[in-house]
């Protein structure tokens, strides 16, 4: 049994916000999204509810603020059943670690995060070269190295089931990173997508900071295989997606949504895939 428990050795905080930073939004009865700096952070489950799930962490010292607001919406000494991920990268795996030590719940995600979630192996570094605008440029400081929770991180089970939510389903949506996975509910056409796709222009200083809603590609500074990531959104674009909240940026639903996929999934090589950088090379490819 490994039951070292560490964060990443580059782990700190990184001075990047918006004017959603701690602000919550409700998305029908049993959705709660909040805003760590400039990640998304998702509550599954109603208000007070014993059966509710928390999906990815937010950012470096995100921890006692996520578990001050689901203090908020589920009651005092309330634990989540687990903590899903998307992915391991920094910024949703950045308060996991003050949230483990409160709730001491097991974490889920897809076995080939693994190798970053247990402190195996690091991701590459962040694209600095990349065309991005501010976020790019500054992300060479981003943590890139692996966390390490030792046994407490779980592999989602294999049957697309997703442990403690009945009605979800989970899709492997690899591409930003090797084990990025999606959570699905068929029922209202609810999608949590991660980073596979996001819902503001990272390369525009003010729509990041404004968190002004647009679907947009995934992340470009730490996506590593374009060519996955752009079936990772075709696939997506396939299900009957009626609302969706991805790892950053606002939720976005119906006529915006519909045209905003329409229109990735036409123009992903010419708007999405940056024209330059070092993972654009097919070369580059990592798993
Ligand atoms: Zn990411
Ligand atoms: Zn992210």
């Amino acid at each position: 049994m490994d039951k070292r428990i560490e964060q990443s050795k580059d782990y700190k905080f990184i001075p990047m916000t918006s004017l959603r930073d701690r602000v919550g939004e409700e998305v029908g009865e049993d959705i709660f999204y909040y805003t760590d700096q400039i990640a998304n952070v998702i509550f599954i489950g109603k208000p007070k509810s014993k059966n509710w799930v928390l999906i990815d962490a937010g950012l470096p010292y995100g921890g006692k603020k996520i578990v001050q607001v689901a203090e908020k919406r589920f009651g005092k000494g309330n634990r989540p059943q687990a903590i899903l991920l998307t992915h391991g990268h920094f910024d949703h795996v950045g308060g996991l670690i003050e949230c483990i030590a409160e709730w001491n719940v097991p974490v889920y995600a897809h076995s080939l995060e693994f190798p970053y979630l247990k402190g195996e192996q690091s991701y590459p570094e962040p694209d600095g070269s990349v065309e991005g605008g501010l976020l790019a440029k500054i992300s060479p400081i981003y943590p890139n190295e692996p966390i390490q929770l030792g046994d407490i991180v779980k592999e989602l089970p294999e049957n697309g089931e997703v442990p403690f939510m009945k009605e979800w389903r989970w899709l492997h949506t690899p591409g930003h990173s090797p084990g990025h996975v999606s959570f699905f509910r068929e029922r209202d056409g609810l999608l949590i997508a991660g980073d596979a796709f996001i819902t503001v222009r990272q390369d525009s200083f003010y729509n990041v900071l404004l968190q002004i809603p647009e679907v947009n590609g995934p992340p470009r500074y730490l996506t590593t295989d374009w060519e996955k990531a752009q079936k990772s959104v075709e696939k997506l674009a396939r299900l009957s997606v009626k609302i969706v909240i991805t790892g950053h940026g606002p939720m976005v639903k119906g006529e915006d949504l519909q045209v905003g996929l329409k229109k990735l999934i036409k123009d992903f090589k010419t708007e999405a895939i940056p024209d330059y950088g070092r993972f654009i090379d097919t070369d580059n490819h990592y798993h």
